[in-house]
């Protein structure tokens, strides 16, 4: 029994892409309807993620074009995780599994193929995993390698070198709906789902047309995320910092005790100063810390849906 299949592919900003992505998925759609791969009904679907410029009108065209072509338009920027999120849930009931990759493609479509025969094979989840980052800048190779190695210390399971580039059963999706946070990491939330899963090797492109969405602002504030909606590790790591401290302190009056009475009292205005202002930096970062757990507890405590679907373009025949 073959199986129907939807191309999920956020959306901002990406009218440069997207006329060239759009052309590249089409044939390539078609090339595993041929195969008889996946179902002839099978479909891309771009979700507009509040685009500022003419992306939902450039998606709209291609809808008219092709019948492959499906779109999905968020009522404002939701945000790349969320706007992929939107695409899954809407059409998960729909069919048996779903691809979800970037608008730039620098992800390598030519691994979809081996995607589906693992799906086929059993898996509910494939990744995509990057074995080569060359055509990345050294800064973003750097950046996203430490990414992976602080993220797995600190607690958060991630594939290394894979992105939202992945294969999910509509069984996957459906224990994704469960997951209802605000602040979403998927890239986490599947490793966490323990499926059958597996990977495919590719190898990433540059980005063709129009600029990267993460600026290191954002790439930060992702990775910060990632964190701290997996593992309270970091409150652990506080905790200790503090008994070092005081522990170190406790040497340190020893320290000056037994000098004072070998009658070399400590003239310590130095080391007074030093401590003060880095135990107060510490105390301070610390606060940092809990403060975002606590902002996140307020954020998640509020259940504020996390998109609004505008409209939503298809071919299935009404039900
Ligand atoms: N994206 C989105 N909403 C946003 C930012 C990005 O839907 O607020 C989409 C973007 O159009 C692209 C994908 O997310 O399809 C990944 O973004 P980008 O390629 O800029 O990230 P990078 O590859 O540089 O990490
Ligand atoms: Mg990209």
């Amino acid at each position: 029994m073959i199986k129907r299949l939807a191309i999920v592919v956020p959306c901002y900003n990406e009218e440069e892409a997207l006329v060239d992505t759009n052309a590249v998925l089409n044939d390539y759609l078609k090339s595993l309807i041929k195969k008889k791969l996946v179902k002839a009904d099978s479909f891309i679907l771009y979700v507009n993620d509040g685009s500022k410029d003419r992306t939902w009108e450039v998606i709209s065209e291609a809808h008219k074009q092709s019948k492959y072509v499906y779109g999905l338009n968020l009522a404002g920027n939701k945000g790349h995780q969320n706007a992929l999120l939107a695409g899954l849930m809407q059409v998960k009931d729909e069919v048996d599994m779903t691809v979800s990759i970037d608008a730039d493609l620098q992800d390598d479509v030519n691994a979809i193929e081996e995607m589906i025969k693992k799906y086929y094979e059993g898996c509910d989840i494939v990744y995509g995993v990057r074995n080569d980052r060359t055509s990345d800048s050294f800064f973003k190779k750097f950046t996203a390698e430490s990414f992976y190695k602080i993220m797995n210390w600190l607690g958060t399971k991630t594939v290394y070198n894979s992105a939202d580039f992945r294969l999910m059963s509509n069984r996957a999706l459906d224990e994704l709906s469960l997951y209802s946070e605000q602040h979403l990491f998927l890239r986490g939330i599947a490793t966490e789902l323990g499926f059958k899963t597996d990977c495919v090797y590719y190898k990433r492109n540059p980005r063709l047309k129009g600029e990267s969405k993460y600026p290191l602002k954002k790439m930060m504030a992702f990775a910060f995320d990632g964190v701290t909606s997996f593992s309270d590790k970091p409150l652990t790591l506080i905790m200790v910092m503090g008994f070092l401290a005081i522990f170190f302190s406790f040497l340190a009056v020893i320290y000056s005790v037994i000098r004072h009475f070998t009658g070399h009292t400590i003239q310590g205005w130095t080391s007074l100063f030093v401590s003060i202002w880095f135990l107060g930096g510490v105390q301070l970062v610390s606060l940092g810390i809990i403060g975002k757990y606590v902002g996140k507890t307020f954020i998640e405590t509020k259940k504020r849906p996390r998109y609004y679907v505008e409209s939503y373009l298809n071919h299935d025949k009404k039900k």
